[in-house]
């Protein structure tokens, strides 16, 4: 009796407010994450007593939904919202498409299709300022009727929203059947409990990746906070509609907010992009061979950890042609044997950074050895996949790079052997930047790299011993290497850092390749001291 005097009473307070004009709208933006730009926003019922006192909608309108009423609010907001469109078209501002609420039992109180058509024709508003949003428990059962008026009101230049997605009923199989334009996540994915977020972070990002895999993008509702945001955009996610940008505003506030364009992101919602590649569209599409998904994902395997040993479970067979060393069956368990000793700790290291990091996973630089005794090294990806048998398992990529590592070790050798400094010299925004290369004149004058790197300049170029040399000997080759593009070669004194006077030979070279930005390379070596 109380429950049923409350809801009458609610429905008569609402009649009445909308008798009384207290029955209107707030707008809240919606953003692109990118650029903090606004490319819509939601309508969202407010009622509004006399006093100033504001009813949030959880308040009146499952009552209205539920007593058949709900039609009746909604036709009247919805004209009030494509109403106030014109008169701000009229005005000369740029317009931003605005969402409106579709409850369930609207779509079986009257012809939603129709009224639109009817009432944007009144007012002569384009179609695709209009989104409408239908919750997604909508869609659930009686879902002709549904998916009909989503087709005719999308082939009508709406666009459809599903609203609070992932909320109940949601699967992939609805997803693909149901064209819809955008999706919007429903917030309570983001109110993990702390022992709750590894949960919610698969929830997530499989409920992202369900809406990447058939293209469609995502609004995210109730975003508060800066962590969620770069939490979303790290897994593609692009839209949000939340605190953290807006709240729901009255009408006057966001008109001063929209008729700034610099808060307007025009390009709206992108529907159709260069997606980011997605190898879930292959896995689940059978007319994509293996060797083809193996060649996409190259080498990687499926690890096993379990008291300090590693075992490969699985690889495919590009990761057994990367690794390439005889016998390679009879070396899958204990993979640590076949490393030096002092690389195996920092397996253990990345796996255990792995597991605690399992969005991003880690990588590091793993040497293994060959039947003959030398080493091959490979960059080595590891993620977690979470616990069988009582074992920790991952999986991971591994890379070759054997040459590259042979590589920097000979380059290393000629740095740390050389009894030359060579220097790098690039322009950036102007200035000359100097890379140290090698600094074999380590004894003589700045006794590192980095020293050198710091104080090239005013050593080198601007305390050069003015007594010594009559000409700008620096400058005038530079700007005459820069032209002529040869090389150049010159003696210089500097004073070393025990006090002392010495000449030391300089030869640049004007480096001619389109592939580096260095345009200078300088090589100094030591000739004799001057007493
Ligand atoms: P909804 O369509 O899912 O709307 C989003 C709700 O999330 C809004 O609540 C909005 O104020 C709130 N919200 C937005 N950002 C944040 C945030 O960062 N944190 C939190 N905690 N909340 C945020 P609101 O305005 O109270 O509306 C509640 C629901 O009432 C709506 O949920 C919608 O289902 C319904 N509704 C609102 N206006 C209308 C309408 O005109 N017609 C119909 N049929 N339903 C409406
Ligand atoms: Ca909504
Ligand atoms: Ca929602």
């Amino acid at each position: 009796h109380k429950e049923s005097s409350r809801e009458y009473r609610v429905l008569s307070d609402f009649m009445e407010a909308l008798a009384n004009d207290e029955i209107t709208f707030y707008l809240q933006p919606q953003c692109r994450i990118s650029t903090s730009k606004i490319v819509g926003a939601e309508s969202l019922a407010r009622c509004i007593k006399k006093d100033g006192t504001i009813i949030p909608p959880n308040d009146f309108i499952p009552i209205l939904e539920k007593y058949g009423f709900i039609i009746d609010l909604d036709r009247y907001l919805w004209e009030k919202v494509i109403r106030w469109l014109r008169s701000w078209i009229d005005q000369g501002y740029y317009a931003v498409p605005i969402s409106l609420n579709i409850s369930r039992a609207d779509i079986f109180a009257i012809d939603i299709a129709k009224f639109f058509q009817d009432v944007t024709e009144k007012y002569n508003i384009p179609h695709n300022l209009i989104k409408l949003e239908i919750t997604e428990s909508a869609y659930v059962d009686t879902s002709d009727i549904v998916t009909d008026l989503v087709k005719r009101l999308r082939s009508m230049g709406f666009m459809v929203l599903m609203d609070d997605f992932g909320s109940g009923y949601s699967s992939l199989n609805m997803l693909s059947n149901l064209k819809v334009d955008v999706v919007k996540l429903d917030s309570n994915f983001l109110n993990f409990k702390a022992d709750e977020a590894e949960k919610g972070i698969h929830i997530l990002e499989s409920v992202v990746n369900m809406t990447k895999i058939i293209s469609i993008p995502i609004i995210v509702e109730g975003v508060e906070k800066e962590d969620q945001i770069k939490f979303l955009e790290s897994l593609g996610c692009r839209y949000v509609q939340g605190y953290y940008f807006y709240r729901p505003m009255p009408l006057k506030d966001f008109e001063e907010i929209i008729k700034n364009e610099d808060n307007l992101d025009m390009r709206g919602f992108i529907v159709k992009t260069n997606e980011q590649f997605r190898l879930r569209e292959f896995l689940d599409r059978n007319i994509y061979s293996d060797s083809m998904l193996n060649n996409i994902i190259g080498a990687v395997a499926f690890y096993s950890l379990h008291d300090n040993c590693v075992d490969i479970v699985r690889f495919n067979q590009q990761f057994y042609e990367s690794v390439n060393v005889p016998d390679f069956h009879d070396k899958l368990l204990n993979i640590q044997n076949v490393m030096p000793e002092e690389d195996r700790p920092k397996m253990f290291k990345a796996l255990e950074d792995a597991k605690k990091n399992y969005l991003n996973g880690a990588s590091e630089i793993l040497r293994f050895y060959k039947l003959d005794g030398t080493l091959t090294s490979y960059l080595m990806r590891f993620y977690y996949l979470g616990q069988k048998e009582g074992n920790d398992r991952f999986y991971g990529s591994a890379n070759n790079i054997t040459d590259l590592m042979n590589m920097r070790q000979k380059l290393e050798l000629i740095a740390k052997y050389s009894s030359d400094s060579t220097i790098f010299m690039k322009k950036r925004n102007g200035i000359w930047e100097y890379e140290v290369a090698t600094h074999g004149l380590k004894d003589y004058f700045c006794h590192d790299s980095e020293t050198l790197q710091k104080e090239f300049k005013d050593r080198v170029f601007h305390l050069r011993i003015k007594d010594y040399h009559e000409s700008d000997k620096f400058g005038v080759s530079l700007r005459a290497l820069r032209e002529e593009k040869h090389s150049i070669n010159f003696d210089e004194v500097l004073r070393t850092d025990d006090n002392r006077y010495a000449t030391f030979n300089f030869d640049v070279c004007y480096v001619e390749d389109s592939t580096t930005d260095i345009e200078f390379i300088m090589t100094i070596r030591f000739k004799n001291y001057i007493e």
